[in-house]
């Protein structure tokens, strides 16, 4: 059975056509249970409906264009009970349906199994024979095992549109009210308008290879089309030098120097120069650099692979001299594609624009940062969304939960409305907060730091009040090279954090790599990397790599007046404290040596697995201060992935066991009279913020971007609240309930409406 499972599942993958495979699906089906009859009913995307889309022993004219609704017939029936359904007469069932065009009359027992992809049903599969018996035990199992190992193809086949262009002749009029499809948040916001599915202009898809004579010519050509796309892109930086910060901008000059000779076109022109004309040569090159960056374990890095290839992308629009395409976009419009580019970006006025959703990216790509700089919500990662369909289909984007709503309901539509007015008018308010303290009502003060990795956040961060960096993450300078950093290197970038914040206090955590951070020339190839050589393991395995990295944070503070603190992750004994900290004195000793304004940091230890919650006292003795990696410790407590979007649903910092820890650890830290901080995203939402005030973490560490949110937050709410809030919120059994409750409390205190995270999820109920 086996062989023939595998037969079929590789026939599927194989075939040239996604209705081919379907076809081969039923013909493959009917043949190994020995059936008269085999089906396939798909659901339409954006649909309530199945539609038939392969048959083996009925009226093949049917398929594609009969559909089925949700309360119709057996197949409805069986994704109503999202189980199989065996029967040995499927006409005396109440549920029979007859399809005359199907033409199914004649048969009587009736196998249907759901195809089930993350819960949600997305086809039946159906076997049918003449005689009244039921299909057997073995013959179920074996259906109900193919359509599990097909739900992912097929829901992939959903994503790309496949499954939609079946249905192409089902008008978008008929779309479902109310749909959502999830993705990730890209920008926080919400929009209303009308979807633009914007598509590359040229695709590396179709050039063939081409040998020349002339490779004068062909560098010509090149050459050409470089200059004219460094023209594109000094006029895109004019045009938005008044609406994004230098920092952002920074992104289109990254685009300039990938234009240099010394980096891609570089390698274009010798590749032109090997024989290849223009067009097979860029091909060859861009693809090259994209597979590389595509094999990368680091998100951060993966993403610029994109970047690359809508690089290469404007570049063969000229080779091909396809760029003229005017695309019409209307007054609200929300700009959708599989992949969509900066570049994409910058074809519509910033007064047209207001909401991105793309099928691919996440949070790193460079997409969602510029719509961030530019605040335009966007929702990344909208795998399902089809995209044929959805044209004309008027969308809410809701950038806070990462989700589109297509169709939406009046009752939707108002209650998004109302929200957006609020949110103009927290707007006004954040902005006047910049200047203020941290301040509860009552007195209590709380201290607001930021999250870095990037020296062009250094700017964003202290225009938006931070009053420390609470978590410099140095891995990312080292994403950034092709080799470890010298002492020198890094020494620079340490310096340019510490100049800028000081008198601020600075933490900065040494490198912290494997898990789901790697770099490029120094691959770990864990099996299990979560579990395996990460963090503070690494380094002290190489104390070459650790004091180098600690003599620059030394020498990057001496003659200043700054606050240097070094912070270790993923702490899991109390002898990795010890040695590290004896690695820190050693560093201290040698550049004392040589500059007597050196000072001898702060030394802290990241409280980011369960081991370290446990011993979080023994701890605190021995350093200065805790602070809390809450992205980690939940991914550790709770046994979920934190990248994982199988399993995404389970991750909440609200669950029971997750609160419990991370009080244990203030505790602690009281208890020990050290300072206790917390860096992970839970210290940058406005729930997470009240209830780790209540627990009495002194920092709250976060991306910038939340600092305003938090800190409005925070002066809007008694510690006497936090503290009552916090008292309940532990007696609660689950993650969900603690959401609720923490919801209800915000609205309860004017917060609702403000905090529009917190509103939506919570009062805004999906279909
Ligand atoms: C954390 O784990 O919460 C944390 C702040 O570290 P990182 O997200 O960089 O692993
Ligand atoms: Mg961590």
């Amino acid at each position: 059975m086996l062989t023939k499972l595998r037969k079929i599942t590789s026939d599927f993958a194989d075939a040239p056509t996604f209705s081919r495979s379907l076809q081969g699906l039923a013909k493959n089906m009917r043949e190994v249970v020995e059936a008269e009859v085999s089906s396939v009913y798909l659901v339409v995307p954006g649909q309530r409906n199945f539609l038939f889309v392969a048959n083996e022993g009925l009226n093949r004219n049917a398929v594609g264009e009969v559909t089925l609704g949700r309360n119709e017939g057996l197949i409805s029936f069986v994704a109503e009970r999202a189980e199989p359904i065996n029967l040995d007469n499927a006409r005396s069932h109440p549920r029979f349906h007859l399809v005359p065009e199907i033409g199914e009359e004649l048969f009587n027992a009736f196998l249907g199994v759901p195809v089930i992809h993350h819960r949600r049903v997305i086809g039946v599969l159906v076997l049918q024979r003449k005689q009244k018996k039921r299909f057997d035990e073995s013959e179920e199992a074996f259906l109900v095992t193919l359509s599990a190992q097909l739900a992912s193809v097929i829901a992939h086949a959903e994503a790309t549109g496949d499954v939609a262009k079946l249905a192409e002749h089902i008008s978008s009029q008929e779309f479902l009210e109310d749909t959502v499809f999830f993705g990730v948040p890209g920008s926080s916001g919400v929009a209303l308008g009308y979807p633009v599915v914007l598509e590359p202009v040229a695709s590396f898809d179709a050039i063939p290879e081409r040998a020349i004579k002339n490779i004068n010519r062909e560098v010509g050509i090149m050459t050409t089309a470089v200059e004219a796309v460094r023209a594109d892109i000094r006029g895109t930086i004019k045009n938005l030098a008044n609406s994004l910060p230098q920092e952002e901008l920074a992104l289109f000059e990254a685009y300039l120097h990938m234009l240099d000779d010394g980096a891609l076109t570089g390698d274009v022109l010798a590749e032109i120069k090997d024989g290849h004309w223009a067009q097979g040569a860029l091909k060859t090159v861009i693809q090259a650099h994209v597979k590389r960056f595509d094999s990368m374990e680091d998100p951060y890095l993966r993403e610029r692979g994109a970047d690359v290839k809508d690089l290469g992308l404007r570049l063969l629009a000229y080779l091909q001299d396809g760029h003229s395409d005017v695309v019409e976009f209307p007054e609200h419009t929300i700009l959708i594609g599989n992949e969509l580019t900066t570049s994409m970006l910058t074809k519509i006025s910033s007064q047209r624009l207001r909401g991105i959703v793309s099928m691919q990216g996440s949070q790193n790509s460079h997409v969602a940062i510029l719509a961030r700089a530019l605040g335009i919500p966007a929702v990344m990662g909208v795998v399902d969304l089809p995209l044929i369909q959805i044209q004309n289909v008027p969308l809410i984007v809701d950038g806070y939960a990462g989700k589109v709503h297509a169709n939406p309901s009046s009752a939707t539509e108002s209650r998004y409305l109302a929200l957006l007015s609020e949110e103009k008018r927290f707007a006004n308010e954040l902005e006047d907060l910049k200047a203020l303290p941290p301040i509860t009502p009552d007195g209590c003060r709380m201290t607001l730091w930021v999250n870095i990795g990037l020296t062009t956040e250094i700017t964003g961060s202290l225009d938006r009040g931070a009053e420390g960096i609470g978590l410099f993450r140095t891995e990312v300078p080292f994403m950034a090279q092709d080799r470890f950093p010298s002492e020198e290197e890094q020494r620079k970038i340490y310096r340019e954090h510490l100049e800028a914040f000081t008198p601020r206090p600075v933490t900065m955590r040494m490198l912290d790599i494997g898990g789901d951070k790697s770099l490029p020339y120094f691959p770990i190839g864990d099996q299990n990397p979560s579990l395996g050589w990460r963090g503070i393991r690494v380094t002290l395995d190489h104390p070459e790599i650790f004091m180098v990295q600690a003599r620059a944070m030394l020498k990057a503070n001496a003659g200043l007046d700054g606050d240097l603190r070094i912070m270790l992750p993923m702490v899991s004994t109390l002898l990795e404290v010890q040695e590290a900290k004896a690695l820190v004195e050693r560093a201290y000793q040698e550049v004392l040596e040589e500059d007597p304004t050196v000072r001898r940091p702060l030394i802290g230890v990241m409280i980011e697995v369960p081991a370290a919650v446990y011993q979080a006292r023994l701890l605190a003795k021995e350093v200065d201060f805790l602070a809390v990696g809450s992205n980690d410790l939940t991914q550790y407590i709770l046994a979920v992935d934190r990248n994982n979007p199988r399993v995404a649903e389970l991750y909440s910092e609200l669950h029971p066991a997750v609160l419990r820890a991370l009080r244990e650890v203030a505790k602690a830290a009281h208890a020990e009279d050290t300072y206790v901080g917390i860096c992970g995203e839970f210290a940058g939402t406005p729930v997470g913020a009240i209830l780790l005030m209540a627990m009495g973490y002194h920092v709250l560490s976060m991306n910038a971007m939340n600092l305003s949110r938090v800190k409005w937050v925070i002066r809007n709410i008694r510690l006497s609240d936090a503290r009552r809030m916090l008292a309940k919120v532990l007696r609660l059994e689950t993650a969900q309930q603690a959401k609720e409750f923490m919801d209800k409390e915000l609205v309860g205190a004017g917060l609702g409406g403000i905090v529009p995270r917190y509103q939506d999820t919570s009062m805004m109920t999906d279909p």
